[in-house]
């Protein structure tokens, strides 16, 4: 059975490691076929992580870049559509929100291609997101939807699906988290930083509704003089906002916020030991949310939603949107010893891929 697994942008990595790494345990079952469209390509935000991961690189390389949402939309229907018809598969298996997986679903559903969408049924009720779009598209045409919660389910039933296309997974991002342990344990960037553990803040910020307009982002870098001034930061600054910094003559603002440590985006070990190491995350990634509740570290998302509610109601995170005083105030919290505990949520526990491969094949 031929299967593409495609992934197209850094948090794809992460979800189709340990899918194709089940996938190609039995060769003599599976023909995987690694097909990345290239929304992200550099060595930052992509080759790190097919090494890191152990993904090797893609067989096929689309090679569409980023661009507006129609432009990536189209590049990417119309790339992916010659992909299909070269290779025949049996099946494909597209990851996460990206604005690819929605085109490449397209692309299956009118050719009569059997699509599985692994991080089926997030809703974050915002359509001000683009991210939303592609999940409600992408759930509406994908044939098995493959499930991180129980909540997710609920949602797809909700809107009507059939419940033999919904099938409860756990999060696969935590496989990759998991397996990849003992090397994050090894990772020595708290030291190279000078850091020490519990003793800092560590910040990811992307999102178009907080870098694309100046105002969320000066609320965030005022919230963060206040934050600086008790502990380090450590900001893994994604290429996007560094742009929209610059775009908003930012840069003063943003060295003058009191031990603020200004990083590149960061490999996976690195970035996860200071995950695991921080006193306080605050982000607005959608992975991070998650794989914060998974270690247990108080976690902000300056965003008014989440598509990951489970993060809330059974984990450690907690809502503040981009404004200055929630997220002072909440951070304060937990700087102050009363940070929300949070416990684990049911299938996130390393084996979601086999489940996956288990669904794929009985489909199949
Ligand atoms: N990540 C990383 N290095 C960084 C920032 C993030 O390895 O400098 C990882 C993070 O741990 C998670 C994934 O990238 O596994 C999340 O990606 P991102 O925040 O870009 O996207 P989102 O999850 O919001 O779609």
């Amino acid at each position: 059975m031929k299967i593409i697994v495609v992934a197209s942008a850094r948090p794809n990595f992460m979800k189709v490691a340990p899918i194709l790494a089940e996938l190609r345990r039995t060769p003599d079952r599976f023909e995987p076929v690694f097909v990345h469209t290239g929304q992200h390509y550099d060595a930052k935000m992509s080759e790190s992580f097919l090494n890191d991961l152990g993904l090797g690189q893609p067989d096929i390389s689309m090679g569409i870049g980023s661009g507006s949402q129609a432009v990536m939309t189209a590049r990417t229907m119309e790339s992916f559509e010659t992909v299909i018809l070269d290779e025949k598969p049996d099946m494909v298996v597209v990851v996460g929100d990206v604005t690819p997986t929605m085109a490449c679903t397209l692309v299956c559903a009118k050719l009569m291609i059997p699509v599985a969408h692994v991080e089926a049924g997030l809703r974050s009720f915002d359509r001000g997101m683009p991210e939303e779009i592609n999940r409600i598209v992408t759930d509406g045409i994908a044939d098995l939807l493959l499930t991180p919660s129980p909540e997710a389910d609920q949602q797809l039933i909700r809107e009507g699906v059939s419940a033999d296309r919904i099938h409860f997974v756990g999060n696969v991002m935590i496989d990759t988290l998991v397996k990849c342990m003992p090397k994050i344990e090894k990772s020595t960037v708290i030291d190279s930083l000078g850091l020490e553990a519990q003793a800092f803040a560590l910040l990811t910020l992307h999102r178009p509704s907080n870098v694309d307009s100046s105002e969320p982002l000066e609320e965030i870098l005022d919230a963060l003089v206040v934050i600086g001034e008790k502990l380090p930061i450590v900001f893994s600054v994604h290429p996007r906002t560094r742009k929209m910094i610059d775009e908003f003559n930012l840069r003063e603002r943003l060295e003058a916020i009191p031990n603020l440590i200004d990083l590149q985006p960061q490999p996976y070990f690195d970035f996860l030991q200071l995950q695991r190491s921080a006193r306080l995350v605050l982000t607005d990634s959608g992975g991070v949310q998650e794989e914060t509740t998974f270690l247990g570290i108080p976690c902000l998302t300056l965003r008014e939603n989440t598509e990951r509610p489970v993060t809330i109601t059974s984990g450690t995170n907690v809502l503040t949107g981009p404004h200055r005083d929630a997220i002072v105030q909440e951070a304060s919290q937990v700087l102050s010893g009363s940070a929300k505990s949070g416990q684990i949520p049911d299938l996130w526990d390393g084996k979601a891929a086999e489940r996956i491969v288990a669904v794929l094949s009985q489909y199949l």
